[in-house]
């Protein structure tokens, strides 16, 4: 079994991070990178709030530039996919493909997915109508009316970014108010292409057998039952981490791994974690990186008490 001081899980800003400052360490991480080789951000388009980049970056090359400069300090990357983790002797067993690897130290940053609605015919229209990504699946509704639903920071953007497309966007709020912060709120107000429909919730998505041709919905005030025609559903109301592999391992709380108040420590010593996987609160790209930041220290740190 090959041996190695740190692996690495995830290779989104947090990943990333970690990579970064444990390959600067000496450590020489091996890093997995995931299902979704550099995380959410590759499905984004533009990226404004990352600090470095007064004009803005695509998300796909911010995640290519992380990558290359924790490659350049000799962090090894691979895209093959971890089947399980056994953290329960020490060296931890990380097994991925046909090969099972011993580490001394685990960073998780495995990130989060898509959550769904889980509706009547949501499932049976996935790629045939329905999506959580409207960055992937945008351009094959142009010239059609799409519904979203959500009230965050992604459904507004997304939304706006569909208007590209789709010659009509209503963006579904199940409550009376949007969570999304001001500019986008404001931005998406602006698009004479976007109406927004509150206190209204998905009941069914309708199709022909082969694509969607609308949605069935209803206002939670008035109970009224409604149907909107559309050729498209976008689902864009959070994400669930990825800890299925942890559960029974690690402490986690409403899915989440815990870790120890400003630190990166899991409730498992030579195991930290960093990013989405770990944060309910922010989920933000720069939260992430600066989590890897402290979940390679604390992983150094602790990798050198063990001396
Ligand atoms: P959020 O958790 O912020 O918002 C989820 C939205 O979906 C809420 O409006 C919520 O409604 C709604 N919702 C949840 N479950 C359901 C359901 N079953 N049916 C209908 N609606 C539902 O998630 P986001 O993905 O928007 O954002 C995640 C994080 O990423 C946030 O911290 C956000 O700030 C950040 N982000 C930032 C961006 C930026 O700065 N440009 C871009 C995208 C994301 P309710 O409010 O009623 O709970």
């Amino acid at each position: 079994m090959e041996a190695r001081h740190v692996i690495i899980l995830g290779s989104g800003p947090a990943g990333y991070t970690a990579a970064i400052y444990t390959a600067r360490a000496g450590l020489k991480p091996l890093v997995f990178a995931g299902p979704q080789r550099g995380g959410q951000l590759m499905w984004t388009t533009e990226v404004e709030n990352f600090p470095g980049f007064p004009e803005g970056v695509m998300g796909p090359e911010l995640m290519d530039r992380m990558r290359k400069q924790a490659e350049r300090f000799g962090a090894e990357i691979v895209d093959t996919q971890v089947a399980s983790v056994n953290l329960s002797s020490h060296p931890f067993v990380v097994s991925a493909g046909e090969d099972a690897y011993e580490s001394q130290a685990l960073i998780i940053a495995t990130g989060a997915s898509a959550r769904w609605l889980g509706v009547l015919g949501e499932e049976q229209y996935k790629g045939k109508g329905v999506s959580a990504c409207a960055t992937c699946d945008g351009f094959f509704f142009r010239g059609k009316d799409v519904v979203i639903v959500g009230g965050g920071d992604a459904a507004l953007e997304e939304a706006t970014f569909l208007t590209k497309f789709a010659t009509h966007v209503t963006i579904l709020v199940r409550g009376e108010a949007l969570r999304a912060s001001k500019p986008l709120q404001e931005r998406a107000r602006g698009n004479e292409k976007i109406t927004f429909l509150y206190y209204t919730q998905v009941e069914e998505v309708l199709g022909d057998g082969v694509k969607v041709t609308g949605v069935k919905i209803k206002n939670s005030q008035t109970q009224e039952i409604s149907e909107l025609s559309v050729g498209g559903l976008f689902v864009s109301i959070g994400h669930q981490p990825n800890t299925g592999m942890f559960e029974g391992q690690l402490e986690l709380t409403k899915g989440f791994i815990v870790r120890k108040p400003d630190t990166s420590l899991t409730s498992v010593p030579g195991v930290f974690v960093a990013g989405d996987v770990a944060d309910w609160n922010y989920q933000q790209a720069i939260t992430a990186a600066g989590l890897g930041c402290m979940a390679a220290m604390d992983c150094e740190e602790w990798l050198a008490s063990q001396e």
